[in-house]
């Protein structure tokens, strides 16, 4: 074993955990291990573990993002997994902890894309400016001055504000929440509302480029949505700015004018919006920049 260090990040999804280190400086993938509905913590845990114990560097420290409602007061408590069904309330930050030997910092999946892109610069480190996942969910969080801000131990969960008295109802036992509108499901439901065909926002998106009526008009109902939470978030944070990333994010240019009309419909702020290209590891990697900055 080489005496360099290794900072490990870890990015849990519902489908992979992909894990890969910083080391001089450098991030590289290392390992994607399957996830999905029956995937148990402690046996992807101890995999874990084991990856980061065998490789050829000295481990430093690990981070590691997720899915859903991270409490990080507690050493490192994932509360709610909306992905993992077995996650709930699983204290993942202790026990990598005492299975690897080094300090470990848990945070909500979103919040460590933020750190990861704070890091390579893509976000500025001045002023106060909003990030917005848009995927299944949608995740969200607050950057002020370069540093990700947290309140009671979250940062933001946009995805879960209320945008319809009474409306659609939510896992997280709300309903009327912003991604029941603006989520991945909704830009399906309004395809298959009027097509009666269920197709993947990447096929909707296809089938618009090709000039498709319906698709464009999936996509302008869609727009609609993201345009009125994001005229919401405006009016409450008064950003510099606003960064889409996430799945959905690669569709911007069908939704985007639609967004943009209902935004500057409902708020003065100025629309500034910037699409961040969201590399299949930046979850690891964001998860490995916390690890070195925050242990
Ligand atoms: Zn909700």
């Amino acid at each position: 074993m080489t005496d360099k260090k290794a900072y490990w990040g870890i990015d849990i999804g519902g489908t992979y955990a992909k894990i890969g280190c910083i080391v001089d400086g450098v991030f590289r993938m290392v390992q994607t291990l399957p996830t999905g509905e029956s995937c148990k913590p402690e046996t992807l845990l101890s995999s874990i573990s084991d990856i980061v114990m065998e490789y050829d560097a000295v481990p430093a420290a690990l981070g590691l993002g997720t899915a859903g409602l991270v409490d990080r007061s507690s050493g490192g408590t994932i509360r709610f997994s909306p992905n993992l069904p077995l996650w709930n309330n699983v204290q993942a930050g202790s026990i990598l902890e005492n299975t690897v030997g080094i300090p470990v910092v848990l945070d909500n999946d979103c919040n460590a894309f933020a750190v990861g892109a704070i890091s390579s610069g893509l976000i500025p480190s001045q002023g106060l400016w909003l990030l917005v996942t848009l995927g299944t969910g949608i995740g969200g969080t607050i950057i002020n001055q370069g540093a990700v801000q947290y309140g009671t131990g979250y940062s933001g969960e946009f995805g879960h504000m209320t945008v319809k008295e009474g409306g659609i109802p939510c896992p997280c036992g709300s309903n009327g929440c912003w991604e029941r509108y603006a989520g991945r499901k909704a830009l399906e439901w309004y395809y298959s509302t009027v097509t009666g065909k269920r197709l993947s926002p990447l096929e909707i998106s296809l089938s618009a480029s090709n000039g498709d009526l319906q698709a464009k008009e999936a996509f302008r109902e869609y727009g609609r949505w993201v345009g009125l939470g994001l005229a919401n978030l405006a009016k409450c944070f008064s950003p510099m700015g606003f960064f889409l990333a996430g799945g959905l994010s690669a569709t911007t240019d069908h939704f985007k004018k639609a967004a943009l009309q209902e935004y500057t419909s409902r708020c003065r702020h100025p629309w500034k919006v910037t699409v961040l290209e969201d590399s299949p590891n930046a979850g690891a990697f964001g998860a490995a920049s916390m690890a070195v900055l925050q242990c």
